[in-house]
C-alpha cells in the first residue's frame, strides 16, 4: 500500500473505538509516524488501540480529557499531546489534528433539558474550536484539519435537533477557519458519516426493524463501516487533497439521496 502519510505526526480526539479508531489506524497504515489517542474515560480502550497502532509499525500515545470541560480540556489535551511529542521525536510540532470525539443522544425537541443542550455543545463543538485554537501554532504548515460531521447536517433529524444543530455549526466553523489556515498551507474540512455500525448505535441498530430501515437509508442498502469513514479522513488527511478546503463531504453511503 503506498504510504500517503508517511513520517506524519497526528492527533485524533476519540480514538479509542468506532470511527476514531478506525481513522487512527488508517493513519498507521499509511505510514504515520505517531498518533495521539483521545480518549474520554475508557483508558484499556484506548490502550489496545495504542498496541494496534504500534503493530502496524507507528508509534503511540493515548491521552485522556474530558471534552465536557470545555476549553480547559482542550487546552489539557494539547498540552499533553506536545508533552508527548517531544519525548517521542524531540519536536512539538504536528501535521494533523482530526476533531472525531462526539456525543448523539437521541432527545427531540420537548425531551431536551438544558444541561443535555449544553453538553452535546460542549463535546462536538465547544471542544474542537478551542482545540483548534490551542494546537493552532504548532500545526506545521500544509497541515490538516478533519472535522468529524453527521449525515444530520443534510438529512432532517428531528429526533436529534441539538446533535444536528451543533455539527452544523461545526461545519460552518470549518468554513469560517479556512481563509485563516489556508495562508499556512493547511486545509480545513468536514467529514459526514451516516449511519455507521459503532457502539454509539449499538442499542438501537439491535433491533431488526430499526436496523434493516437504517441499512435502507444508504443508496447501497448497507451500514457503514468505521473504515468507510476513516479512509475519506485519510484522503482528506494526505497530500492528495491538498487543493480541497472549506469543504463537507458526504460519506453516508448516499443516504436519502
Ligand atoms: P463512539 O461513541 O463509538 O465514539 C465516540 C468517541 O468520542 C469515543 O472514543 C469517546 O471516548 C469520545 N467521547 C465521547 N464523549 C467524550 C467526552 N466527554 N470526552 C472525551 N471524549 C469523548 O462514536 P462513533 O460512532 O465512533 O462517532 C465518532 C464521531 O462520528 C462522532 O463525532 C459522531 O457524532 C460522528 N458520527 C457518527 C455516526 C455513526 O453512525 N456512528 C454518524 C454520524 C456522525
Amino acid at each position: 500500500m503506498s504510504q500517503r502519510l508517511s513520517g506524519k505526526v497526528a492527533l485524533v480526539t476519540g480514538a479509542s473505538r468506532g470511527i476514531g479508531r478506525a481513522v487512527a489506524l488508517a493513519f498507521a497504515r499509511e505510514g504515520a509516524a505517531l498518533v495521539g489517542v483521545h480518549y474520554g474515560a475508557n483508558a484499556d480502550a484506548a490502550q489496545a488501540t495504542v498496541r494496534e497502532i504500534e503493530a502496524l509499525g507507528a508509534r503511540a500515545v493515548a491521552i485522556p480529557a474530558d471534552l465536557r470541560q470545555g476549553k480547559a480540556a482542550a487546552e489539557s489535551l494539547h498540552r499533553q499531546f506536545r508533552a508527548a511529542a517531544v519525548e517521542a521525536l524531540g519536536d512539538p510540532r504536528f501535521d494533523i489534528l482530526v476533531n472525531n470525539a462526539g456525543i448523539a443522544p437521541a432527545r427531540a425537541l420537548a425531551e431536551t433539558d438544558e444541561a443535555t443542550f449544553d453538553e452535546i455543545v460542549t463535546v462536538n463543538l465547544k471542544a474542537p474550536f478551542f482545540l483548534i485554537q490551542a494546537v493552532a501554532d504548532d500545526l506545521r504548515d500544509d497541515g490538516r484539519i478533519v472535522n468529524v460531521s453527521t449525515g444530520f447536517a443534510r438529512i432532517a433529524a428531528p429526533s436529534h435537533p441539538v446533535y444536528a444543530a451543533s455539527k452544523g455549526a461545526l461545519e460552518t466553523l470549518t468554513l469560517a477557519l479556512a481563509p485563516t489556515f489556508a495562508a499556512r498551507g493547511i486545509t480545513v474540512n468536514a467529514v459526514r458519516p451516516g449511519v455507521i455500525e459503532t457502539d454509539m448505535n449499538a442499542g438501537w441498530l439491535a433491533d431488526p426493524q430499526a436496523r434493516a430501515g437504517a441499512e435502507a437509508l444508504s443508496a447501497f442498502s448497507r451500514l457503514g463501516h468505521p473504515d468507510d469513514v476513516a479512509e475519506v479522513v485519510a484522503f482528506l488527511a494526505s497530500p492528495a487533497a491538498r487543493w480541497t478546503t472549506a469543504q463537507s463531504l458526504d460519506a453516508t453511503g448516499g443516504s436519502k439521496l
